[in-house]
């Protein structure tokens, strides 16, 4: 199982910023997103109007206090991967981390707190560069699950896409009937 936390979030801000942490997490792999930071609806709401349209079980959710928040996930059994350009490097500590059964991966948005790098069991780095919290994330998500969640497939999606080499198609799944569109480039 494997969820992240992305926390800090600033509603004007970050808003674009974060539903791409969301997005990115729901295409690799993960199985939800918790975000902590400043109470934003219409993300959360847009988060989920994606999921409706393309299928698949995938939950965005906002907590309070994150300290609280991982002390009740490390009470459970479970380990954080903090990514972070400080930490070790990912193509060496990817393997360790695979083998844990209850992960959360947390990315920042501005400057993380102390804390974090304390609470984490790993802190790791996509190289060690500054970038983006999405494209951090999403190079974890792929080593961890070393390419295969490129093949996954999201049940109960309205739409979907049919791979072409030029053009787009799409298949529109109504009430179990399957209509399919298509444009050329
Ligand atoms: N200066 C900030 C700090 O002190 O953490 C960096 C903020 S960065 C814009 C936002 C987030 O992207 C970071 O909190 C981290 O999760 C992620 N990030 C950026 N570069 C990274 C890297 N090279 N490796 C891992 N994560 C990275």
């Amino acid at each position: 199982m494997v969820v992240v936390l992305r926390i800090g979030h600033r509603c004007v801000r970050d808003q674009r910023l974060t539903t791409h942490v969301c997005l990115a997490a729901r295409a690799f792999g993960a199985e939800g997103v918790y975000i902590h930071g400043e109470k934003d609806e219409k993300l959360v709401e847009g988060v989920t109007k994606v999921v409706g349209k393309w299928g698949g079980k995938f939950f965005a959710q906002q907590i309070g206090n994150w300290v609280a928040f991982v002390k009740e996930w490390k009470g459970q059994g479970g380990k954080i991967a903090h990514l972070t350009m400080y930490g070790e490097k990912v193509q060496d500590v990817v393997g360790k981390i695979r083998k844990e059964k209850k992960l959360l991966v947390v990315v920042g948005a501005e400057k993380v707190e102390k804390e974090m790098y304390l609470a984490a069991d790993y802190n790791v780095a996509v190289t060690s560069q500054p970038h983006s919290e999405v494209a951090a994330l999403t190079i974890f998500l792929d080593r961890y699950f070393e390419g295969n969640e490129l093949g996954r497939e999201f049940g109960g999606a309205k739409v979907k896409i049919v791979p072409n080499k030029c053009g787009k198609s799409v298949l529109v799944c109504n009430k179990g009937a399957k209509q399919y569109k298509g444009e050329m480039c």
